[in-house]
Formats: structure tokens, C-alpha cells, sequence
């Protein structure tokens, strides 16, 4: 079976811990990890290896984006999915992205999967796509997606800035369904 990397953003912690709700003090990092492990629950369950670039709550190393691609380069991974909350100074923005890099790239048909997976489970959460090069995904060269050798998608699940939004990141029912999501569409990449 296809061997998987689940990049949980940020090293968490006082290291870094990603965009902070402003209010309930929610940290991103923590999200990202919380989802990301229930992802790799539901691919081991169906046969999947799954590397994880982060296991801990809070781990010094991981604050290093080169560390990460060479975790994922050295497994030899098929797929590098990367789990982010968004966050805005409005705390009006709000919903899902999925970003791959420029040009068209095995990593846009993983982020269509994904994409549709979680849009399918979450009908309220809006789409923030980019379709002019009739895809959803948008396009951006971040590091993770740039210097991994095998397809990869980053996902911005919702706006951690956003208070409805923010209750949702912190709601173990949503992170399950969300966990669920996008576990089914890296499943759906292979089929
Ligand atoms: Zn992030």
C-alpha cells in the first residue's frame, strides 16, 4: 500500500504554534495534530503507511520546514498532505482552502479528491477556490509543496481567526469528520 506523509503545521508549543484564536487562546498547532492523528488512524485502518512529521505537541525539530521535506523525501513518500488552520485580520474571512504548486501537477488531482471529500462533508463550509485553470485548487510554491518529492497538497481546513469557525476546529465531531474527509480523499487518489 501507498505510504503517506501527514505534515501537522507548525512545531507547536512556545516554538511556534501557528495562528492563535485571539480569544479562546485555540492554537493551530494543536489542531493541525489532533486531525492529522485521526487521519493517519483512518488510513492505517485500511491498510495505508502513514509517516507523520510531527507526533508530539510541541517538538523543537519540526520548526524546520527542511527537516520536514527531507522526513517525506527519505520514506519515500507517494503523498505529502499538509494539515493548516487559516486565519485572517477579519475575523469575518472564513472557509476551506486547498493549495498545490504552479502548473498542473499529480498534486492538483489530490487536491480535487480532498477537496471534494471535505466539501461533500461539510456543505456550510465555503470553498475558496481558484478556477481558472478549471480546478479548485489555489496555487502557491510554500516550502512543504516545493521541496517534497512526491505530490503535495497543504490544506487550510478553516479560519482558526473566526470565532464560529474556531468552535468548529475545537469541536472533536468536527475534527473527526473533517479526519474522516480527508482521509477518504487520499484514499479516493488512488482509485
Ligand atoms: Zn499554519
Amino acid at each position: 500500500m501507498a505510504k503517506i506523509c501527514l505534515d501537522p503545521g507548525h512545531a507547536g508549543g512556545s516554538t511556534d504554534p501557528g495562528a492563535v484564536n485571539g480569544k479562546t487562546g485555540l492554537q493551530e498547532a494543536t489542531v493541525n495534530l489532533v486531525i492529522a492523528s485521526q487521519v493517519k488512524k483512518y488510513l492505517v485502518a485500511v491498510g495505508y503507511q502513514v509517516l507523520m512529521t510531527r507526533t508530539e505537541e510541541e517538538q523543537v525539530e519540526t520548526d524546520s520546514l527542511e527537516y520536514r521535506c527531507e522526513l517525506a523525501n527519505n520514506w519515500g513518500a507517494d503523498l505529502v498532505v499538509s494539515l493548516h488552520c487559516n486565519s485572517a485580520a477579519s475575523k469575518q474571512a472564513n472557509g476551506v482552502e486547498i493549495y498545490t504548486t504552479a502548473g498542473e501537477t499529480a498534486g492538483d488531482r489530490l487536491a480535487t479528491c480532498i477537496i471534494n471529500q471535505v466539501t461533500g462533508t461539510f456543505p456550510d463550509l465555503q470553498l475558496r477556490a481558484d478556477w481558472d485553470d478549471g480546478d479548485p485548487d489555489k496555487e502557491e510554491n510554500f516550502y512543504i509543496l516545493r521541496y517534497t518529492d512526491a505530490p503535495a497538497v497543504l490544506l487550510e481546513m478553516a479560519f482558526i481567526s473566526n470565532p464560529e469557525e474556531a468552535k468548529k476546529l475545537a469541536d472533536s465531531a468536527w475534527q473527526t469528520d473533517m479526519a474522516r474527509a480527508v482521509a477518504r480523499g487520499i484514499s479516493d487518489y488512488f482509485v
